[in-house]
């Protein structure tokens, strides 16, 4: 489904990615960890172009998303993105919020993207929420509105970059047993994640990124049982 090559970015004379290569089959749950500042975001963003590559390429569905004939809009529906930080449109009550993207994008009614939207509202256990506003829902909350709002595009697969961190301890759990259902129904996904757990129950594949690079990856068990680089030991001993 992607496909990265020689994948480097550089933010003027600073480094951050610096030769990733890697292959994302259909239904696998990539699970990446590693120190703050290793580029782990970074490189979730250039996944869906929201930072273009300085150099290198990653064919999505065997097209070339670093050409510049690519239509990025396009990308980015079938990419959902899921961020720390909830990013919902204040101003707007939870159904505004589900179904802008859809109507404006994919060209449904109104009607229509209502009815998508409350099934998924009801798939992250939100159905009475439909009318209130961000402020008023906990952080949980906003968070299982944000991976709804990102599902309503129908992506074929979804990045999340930390999606509990921004979260008191006691929400953490509803949004990962979101996330595990969507593992369960196969879909696509590619997770920067502090929840070792969480990453070794659901993780399919488990990458540690240190300095712009991927130093190990294998099964998450196997992984965390053992580890084989010196750096992959000296973090998970910290985390763990
Ligand atoms: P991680 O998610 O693993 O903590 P990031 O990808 O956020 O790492 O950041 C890696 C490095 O790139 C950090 O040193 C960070 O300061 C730098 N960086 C990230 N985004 C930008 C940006 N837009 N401009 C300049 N530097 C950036
Ligand atoms: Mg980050």
């Amino acid at each position: 489904m992607i496909e990265i090559s020689n994948l480097y970015k550089s933010f003027g004379n600073l480094e951050v990615l610096k030769g990733i290569d890697e292959h994302i089959e259909k239904g696998e749950v990539v699970v990446v960890i590693g120190p703050s500042g290793s580029g782990k975001s970074t490189f979730l963003r250039c996944i869906n172009l929201m930072e273009q590559p300085t150099k290198g390429h990653i064919l999505f569905e065997g097209v070339d998303i670093t050409s510049p004939k690519t239509n990025i809009n396009l990308i980015r529906q079938k990419v959902g993105m899921v961020f720390q930080h909830f990013n919902l449109f204040p101003h707007m009550n939870v159904m505004e919020n589900l179904t802008l993207a859809p109507i404006k994008l994919k060209g449904y009614t109104k009607e229509q993207a209502e009815e998508i939207a409350y099934k998924l509202l009801d798939k992250v256990g939100l159905k009475d929420k439909a009318l209130e506003y961000p402020n008023k829902l906990s952080g949980g909350q906003k968070q299982r509105i944000a991976i709804a709002r990102a599902l309503a595009m129908s992506p074929d697969v979804m990045l999340f970059d930390e999606p509990t961190s921004a979260l008191d301890p006691e929400m953490v759990k509803e949004v990962l047993e979101v996330i595990k259902e969507l593992a369960h129904e196969g879909m696509t996904m590619v997770i920067v994640t502090h929840e070792m757990g969480f990453a070794k129950e659901v993780g399919t594949r488990l990458l540690f990124m240190d300095e712009g690079k991927i130093i190990e990856q294998g099964d998450p068990k196997e992984v965390f049982a053992n580890p084989r680089e010196e750096r992959t030991k000296i973090f998970l001993s910290k985390v763990l």
